[in-house]
């Protein structure tokens, strides 16, 4: 991973072609609006998975905690190695399952906390917990299946299964927790009835004389649709980035997108009407026409099946994008704008002016999620953390 503390010549060498910007003081402001939603007693857990959904993790991270998130999520050991490594101490939850000696090692190792699904898993813990020399109690998450069909026990063995890892002398229970599958949908049958079962099994749990330090049950969805859904703490992911679970759900927070991808002009032609465009002619110019060859293309992340479906801001103009989209680039119609240069900078996704593109747009085009458009740029698009606030700042300084 690129650092963000580079020298300004190499942040611009990093701008010379295609470039993902991240916008920090958007992640602090989003932090600050989840956190209103909450009551003082509920945690914000910043979940920064998969290279923070394609943010860069440690950045995220850091400006997340910085904000007032109490907690980090990640899916892996490595992705919580790579947080403690860069100095952060906030407590981390690991999401997804983990289950060998070494795993273990490397969690007890790394201060990070795992998630512990099947009492067998409780198990393996404990032992080799045991065998550790100074062998410290490792906290752990109980993860109930209430519904999600993913990782946890189910449900109605959440009795049998606390008792288990309760016994045991080197677990330490730290949260009980379950996931949502449709915290997003305007029909609440199926939350409310996760919700039930969670609460069903904690009461249960309860009455065996075990109380879980802290319950967790919502993702964004279930964060912005109802704070019942909050107990003891909310694991965010896709809010945090700015983006909504659902067009429904815009009215509940504003909320700012933080990342933007941008690319420069690498030449400018004008071709004459019956030319063809890129591989396959799958675009045919029907008059002459300017077009912009831009330096991003499917290996950056650009999905090639957004090939004569999507647009891009030049100058604040939203022009088309003709032809397939290739390896390493795409063209555009500039027909519209008038003098452009080679070098100059389009918007791919993002705002210029009155004009934005968002990753929601791109994945209604597509019939998938914004979650996974946000997970698909590429490492070979530097993530530059810019702050936008900024200029801001200096222009109100400016008019005192
Ligand atoms: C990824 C994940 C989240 C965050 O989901 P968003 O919808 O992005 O907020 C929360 N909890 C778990 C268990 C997850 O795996």
């Amino acid at each position: 991973m690129l650092s963000w503390e580079q020298s300004p010549s190499l942040v611009q060498m990093q701008r010379e072609r295609a470039w993902v910007e991240i916008d920090l003081a958007a992640i602090a402001h989003n932090v600050t609006q989840i956190k209103r939603l909450l009551q003082k007693r509920t945690e914000l857990m910043a979940v920064v998975k998969a290279d923070a959904y394609g943010h860069g993790a440690i950045a995220i991270a850091q400006a997340s905690v910085q904000a007032g998130a109490t907690w980090l999520g990640v899916a892996t050991i490595p992705e919580g190695i790579e947080l403690r490594e860069s100095g952060i101490q906030a407590p981390i939850l690991i999401l997804g399952a983990t289950y060998t000696p070494e795993q273990i090692r490397a969690i007890a190792h790394w201060n990070l906390q795992p998630t512990l699904c099947t009492p067998k898993q409780a198990l393996v813990f404990a032992e080799t917990i045991a065998n550790l020399p100074n062998a410290s109690p490792l906290p752990v998450h109980l993860k109930l299946d209430t519904g999600m069909s993913r990782l946890g026990t189910d449900w109605q063995a959440a009795t049998e299964f606390a008792q288990l890892v309760h016994r045991l002398p080197n677990l330490t229970i730290a949260s009980i927790y379950s996931h949502l599958a449709t915290a997003e949908s305007l029909d609440r049958t199926v939350v409310n009835q996760q919700q039930q079962r969670f609460e069903t099994a904690i009461a249960q749990i309860q009455l065996a004389g075990i109380t879980p330090p802290k319950l967790h049950l919502a993702n964004s969805a279930g964060t912005l649709t109802d704070a019942n859904l909050h107990y003891d703490l909310v694991r965010v992911g896709l809010a945090l980035y700015g983006l909504y679970p659902a067009a429904h759900l815009k009215s509940v927070v504003a909320l700012k997108p933080v990342l933007q991808v941008k690319a420069r002009i690498t030449q400018l032609k004008t071709i004459q009407a019956g030319t063809g465009v890129s591989y396959g002619h799958r675009f045919i110019a029907d008059r002459e026409m300017a077009i912009a060859v831009v330096g991003i293309g499917y290996a950056d992340g650009i999905p090639r099946n957004l090939s004569n479906q999507m647009g891009a801001i030049v100058q604040g103009q939203l022009v088309p994008q003709i032809g397939a989209v290739t390896m390493d680039q795409l063209m555009l119609d500039v027909s519209q704008v008038p003098n452009l240069q080679e070098g100059d900078v389009v918007t791919i996704l993002g705002h210029d002016g009155n004009e934005s593109i968002s990753a929601d747009d791109w994945a209604e085009t597509l019939g998938t999620i914004s979650w996974e458009i946000l997970c698909s740029f590429k490492h070979r698009l530097p993530r530059i953390a810019v702050s936008h606030a900024l200029p801001d700042f200096a222009l109100d300084a400016k008019r005192q």
